[in-house]
């Protein structure tokens, strides 16, 4: 039994996995009693089935009479470390999810670890060739001849399979001791020892010295892992300032320390070469990542959980990897938005590491180029530490930014209407010196901003700020947020101009036409439909890399991270396509993803060269994208954000109704509206229902809501009173999202 002073504890809270916030209590077998804890792996009985979940916590009693038995415990499961059981109670509350949901995200589902039987080549001095005598030799001098070439340790059947013989001469050798047999985990994830041993030392040094920058940086970190006190550090470094290199030594100091670190990467960064750059200066690593079997997530999370691997690397989930004793968490690239789930658990990684790290007592560096306005703001408010790293290293220069007004050209370069004159010119001349040409459109088929072609006017919406949308059936421009509606005038109203409402094609179009421009170029495309996988992705960018192509087209996907040396020229070819998002965000994000492309220039030693066309040069995002001055763009966001209660200046939560019958979810929404109308206080303001920007998906009418506040818990209570409530049709979807990303 398991005491708590004199009294008995016989029921166990189980978080399932199912989208109910509460656990479920069950009662605690008399022979489970010593073996059943917070954070234990169980299986219970769930209706008619059984299903795991863990224990989160022990109860003297239940107000639900006639409780069932736990059946029984998961004797390989991953059990639940105290510390990453409160940070999952958190994620639940905060995120208004069920807590068997988010314990989900966070761990491998249990699985039997399929051990294999291997082979591995005992290796003993002198040995020169295979010298294996008398009956059968020929079969065992190929099995050591196949072992001293591949001296890793091999599954028994794959050797067998590679030699061409029975498993008999291998069991005679390990009878004679020339091989080893034995039990271990498949090596397609590597075998316990050998990413680990001795023999493979990592190189600690690194070729140069951190400058006066990284070097006041590294200090202000390393003090506060020692001072084992949570801290968040703001990490604002432009592209090529060597970032890295402030984590990895920071990351050192650590793991020197006997302590954990963490290290978050957008999915997307998670490169072979990002992942060498970290294990080749501190060593073993558990990676994680959304591609993995959940065979090799369970063999990492073992590692990270027994001590084993003191550093784990990964992607949005691993911000709840089991890293023992953990002392540092790393965000790079904190704005990035893939940092935000998208399905439940809605939770943002960035804001769950500085939680983890608030929690643990810990320092967290959020690191970017391109900090978010949150985290500025906070950064400003003396909730962050900033650390600024102002120069690019080695002496190299930011790349010269060129705007190209478009509202200037008479005619245009070219018969798509894509590319200037003067744009043609810079990607010939470009060429012409054997040099490469990155060419960025982000261009997305909905959600149509009203923008003028010639002065660049655009309509807004009056009370929200943001960009209004064309409805091309209805023939009027609506704000989606708060659902108002204006009839669009002939003329543009600044520079009575008649083509309001054109637009113009995307990607394909541009790769088309450059062939025709420059039909002796090598000329690729980065987008959503080259890029079928991950691996065709690091094929299109090899190919860039190694010279192949001349010019490589994409969309934002060639924005992120990439290091392509040969690139000097970067052309944007519409500057303001994300402004014309109805997005609150879509002036930082604008400025966010110029200042991102801007870097990929010029990152080997010939300077870097950036021409942005559009038609708002005297757009703030865009003038803050060509200084790269984001404390700029802090002020002028501060100023529209402060005055609507936008993030960072308030709170904001986001429910999304969707259904395949568009009356029907006209319906859900607005008796779902009308019911937290009733209850919301004056804290609270509720906007819409409003058509979602994506006003269909798969099938189905979107519509939603938007609650704003500047009280977080006013706000959170709403939304868990509207995701309890029960749609007035069932086949209508409801899903809440707090601090929500995309608002599309
Ligand atoms: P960021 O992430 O800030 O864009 P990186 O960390 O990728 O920049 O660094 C850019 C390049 O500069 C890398 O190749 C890195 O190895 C190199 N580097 C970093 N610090 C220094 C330094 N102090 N001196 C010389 N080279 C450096
Ligand atoms: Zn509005």
């Amino acid at each position: 039994m398991t005491r708590n002073g004199d009294r008995v504890k016989k029921i166990a809270r189980v978080a399932i996995p199912v989208p109910v916030h509460e656990p479920f209590d069950y009662l605690i077998p008399e022979e489970l009693s010593s073996s059943v804890t917070p954070g234990t792996p169980v299986l219970v009985p769930f209706g008619p089935t059984r299903r795991y979940g863990w224990v989160t916590e022990l109860a003297e009693s239940s107000p639900h009479p006639r409780l069932r038995k736990i059946h029984s415990v998961v004797e390989d499961g991953a059990t639940l470390s105290e510390e990453l059981l409160s940070l999952l109670n958190w994620t639940a509350d905060y995120y208004v999810c069920g807590i068997g949901e988010a314990i989900e995200t966070a761990l491998p589902k249990p699985v039997r670890e399929r051990k294999v039987r291997q082979v591995r080549w005992v290796r003993t001095q002198g040995e020169s060739s295979p010298d294996e005598k008398g009956g059968g030799a020929d079969a065992r001098n190929r099995v050591l001849e196949f072992l001293r070439e591949h001296p890793k340790p091999i599954p028994l059947r794959r050797l067998v399979e590679e030699c061409g013989i029975s498993d008999s001469p291998v069991k005679t050798l390990h009878k004679k001791g020339r091989v080893e047999i034995f039990e271990g985990l498949p090596p397609e994830f590597g075998t316990p020892g050998e990413t680990l041993s001795a023999e493979s030392p990592w190189d600690q040094s690194a070729p140069f010295d951190p400058n006066e920058e990284q070097q006041a940086a590294i200090q202000r970190i390393r003090e506060q892992i020692f001072l084992e006190e949570y801290r968040t550090f703001l990490l604002h470094g432009v592209t090529g300032s060597g970032k890295t290199e402030v984590y990895i030594r920071t990351a050192q100091a650590a793991l020197a320390a006997e302590k954990g670190v963490l290290v978050l990467l957008p999915e997307i960064a998670l490169t072979p070469q990002a992942i060498e750059r970290f294990t080749e200066r501190l060593g073993p690593v558990a990676v994680l990542h959304s591609m993995l079997s959940d065979t090799e997530r369970a063999v990492h999370h073992e590692r990270l959980r027994s001590g084993e691997v003191k550093l784990a690397l990964g992607a949005r989930s691993a911000v709840f990897a089991p890293v023992q004793n953990l002392g540092l968490i790393i965000v790079d690239e904190s704005h990035e938005s893939s940092y935000k789930q998208e399905n439940n658990p809605r939770y943002h990684a960035r804001d769950v590491a500085v939680m983890r790290a608030h929690q643990s007592g810990i320092p967290c560096v959020l690191g970017s180029a391109t900090p978010s306005m949150e985290s500025l703001e906070n950064s400003r408010q003396g909730r962050y530490e900033k650390l600024v790293l102002s120069k690019r290293v080695s002496d190299r220069s930011m790349a010269t930014i060129e705007i190209i007004d478009r509202r200037k050209e008479k005619g245009t370069g070219d018969s798509s209407g894509l590319l200037s004159r003067r744009m043609i010119d810079l990607i010939r001349e470009t060429l012409g010196r054997n040099e490469q040409v990155l060419l960025f459109l982000n261009r997305r088929g909905f959600a149509r901003d009203v923008n003028c072609r010639q002065c660049g006017y655009s309509f807004r919406c009056s009370s929200c700020d943001i960009p209004m949308t064309y409805h091309k059936h209805r023939d009027v421009a609506q704000c989606h947020y708060c659902a108002e509606q204006r009839s669009i005038p002939d003329r543009c109203p600044q520079c009575h101009f008649t083509g309001l409402r054109q637009r113009s094609p995307g990607t394909e179009r541009v790769e088309e036409t450059l062939l025709s421009l420059f039909p002796d170029t090598t000329v690729d495309r980065l987008d959503r439909d080259t890029v079928t996988s991950g691996r065709r992705m690091e094929q299109i960018l090899q190919r860039f890399r190694e010279g192949e192509t001349q010019i490589l087209v994409g969309t934002q996907m060639v924005a992120k991270g990439h290091d392509i040396p040969g690139v000097t020229l970067v052309g944007v070819l519409d500057a303001d396509v994300a402004l014309g998002l109805p997005d609150f965000r879509s002036a930082e994000k604008t400025a966010q993803l110029l200042c991102q492309v801007a870097g990929r220039a010029g990152r080997g030693d010939s300077p870097g060269r950036v021409a942005l066309q559009t038609r708002q040069p005297e757009h703030y995002a865009i003038a803050c994208a060509v200084h790269q001055d984001l404390e700029q763009l802090l002020e002028h966001e501060n100023s529209v954000r402060q005055m609507l209660r936008y993030p960072p200046h308030g709170f904001l939560a986001r429910i999304v109704f969707e259904d395949e019958d568009e009356k029907r979810n006209r319906e859900s929404a607005e008796q779902l509206v009308n019911r937290l109308q009733e209850i919301a206080t004056q804290q609270v303001q509720i906007l819409g229902p409003a058509p979602a920007p994506l006003e269909k998906l798969r099938g189905r009418f979107r519509l939603h809501v938007l609650l704003k506040s500047s009280s977080r818990e006013a706000l959170r209570e709403l939304g868990k009173l509207a995701h309890s409530e029960k749609p007035r049709w069932s086949s209508t979807r409801i899903t809440l999202d707090i601090d929500p990303q995309n608002l599309l």
